[in-house]
């Protein structure tokens, strides 16, 4: 069967390997220009020097025994490190975030920035998608990879009980500050958690790799950024910027650029299911909206969601494992 997969962050991808692995066909569309989704890194270049900067997950943690093991084969293909300085289970894309998911993604067919608009079923149940670069068609089987608030207007047309499901699922927005300075910053630590604003701020010589000059990503937490959610970033980098001085306890800054990027569905606590799948239209929708807010949600989403396909194509029974749950426990 041939699957058109609507994004291709971490949970569409780790779907699209369990649906080539049972002998599918598999179509991703991504409307970013650049692979990572909120796994992504941001190259900057400022009048200091280019540098790279994670600003969507800083670091990932593996906890489940089955991501473990996902994990602890991506380090074989060196896609990833274990990070001992974010925690006893943290890890990190080498030689930044969106390189795993590039990596990941270089494994399938990616029609990269292209904006998803519509999807349509003809009379013989075939999928048709429409986007900003044309249509794509006829389908198989179309999945949903993307935010519950992005999933609805795709879910709603066709299956009423998923587009309520997602509806119920809230995401809470996240504002990051990316800050680049002239000199190394004088902090007695490279890493601040929960302090004032910030949720987390991280210095890139915190982590393996990163090369360029000194850069901070500051994420703000989820009631601060929801209570500034519709500012204008000009308006946001200053006062992430200020936080972090403040929390760095320094008295006067270096020269330094910055910009503020609004993650309007950064997160959201998840809703108890593993993945939803409609065997008759052949519709499914994954993602971290589902099973908890972290990127081992994710993963465990898509990957249950390419389980339960490949159970309902081969015998007609929907096969729900119970390690499909995630160990959830937010990111922040
Ligand atoms: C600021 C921030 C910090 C985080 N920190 C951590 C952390 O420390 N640890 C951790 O484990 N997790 C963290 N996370 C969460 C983690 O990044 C996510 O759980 C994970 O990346 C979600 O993967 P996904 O595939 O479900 O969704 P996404 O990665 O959001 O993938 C969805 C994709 O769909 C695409 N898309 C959306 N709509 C369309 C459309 N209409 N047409 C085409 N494409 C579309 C998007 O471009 C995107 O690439 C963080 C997230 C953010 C934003």
């Amino acid at each position: 069967m041939k699957f058109g997969i609507i994004g291709a962050g971490l949970s569409a991808l780790t779907c699209a390997g369990e649906l080539r692995a049972a002998g599918h066909d598999v179509v991703l569309f991504d409307k970013g220009r650049e692979p990572g989704g909120r796994m992504s890194t941001r190259g900057m270049a400022t009048r200091f020097g280019e540098v790279r900067i994670d600003h969507g997950a800083a670091c990932f943690d593996a906890v489940g025994t089955n991501f473990r093991a996902a994990v602890a084969a991506w380090r074989l293909e060196g896609l990833v490190v274990p990070w001992p300085a974010g925690g006893p289970n943290a890890w990190l894309g080498i030689p930044d975030m969106a390189s795993l998911i590039a990596r990941l993604a270089a494994r399938y067919e990616v029609r990269w920035h292209t904006f998803v608009n519509g999807m349509t079923r003809d009379a013989h149940g075939n999928w048709h998608i429409s986007s900003d670069h044309g249509p794509h068609g006829p389908l198989d089987a179309v999945i949903t990879a993307v935010p519950a608030e992005q999933a609805v207007p795709f879910l709603a047309l066709y299956d009423l009980e998923m587009a309520r499901i997602a509806s119920g699922a809230r995401s809470r927005p996240c504002w990051a500050g990316l800050f680049v300075f002239q000199d190394a910053l004088p902090a007695a630590s490279l890493i601040v958690r929960t302090e004032g604003p910030i949720a987390l701020a991280v210095c890139n010589r915190a982590k393996p790799l990163r090369v360029g000059p000194e850069a901070w990503v500051v994420h703000a937490d989820a009631a601060w950024s929801s209570a500034r959610v519709e500012q204008a970033g000009e308006d946001i980098a200053p006062l992430l910027l200020a936080a972090l001085q403040e929390a760095l306890r320094l008295p006067v800054l270096p020269s330094h650029e910055g910009v503020a990027h609004r993650w309007r569905h950064a997160s959201s606590p998840g809703i108890g299911k593993a993945a939803l799948w409609n065997p008759e239209l052949k519709l499914g929708a994954c993602g971290d909206w589902l099973t908890g807010s972290r990127a081992e949600c994710a993963w465990t989403s898509g990957r249950a969601l390419g389980r339960l396909a490949i159970s309902t194509i081969r015998s007609g029974t929907p096969i729900v494992k119970k390690d499909d749950q995630c160990v959830s426990q937010s990111w922040r």
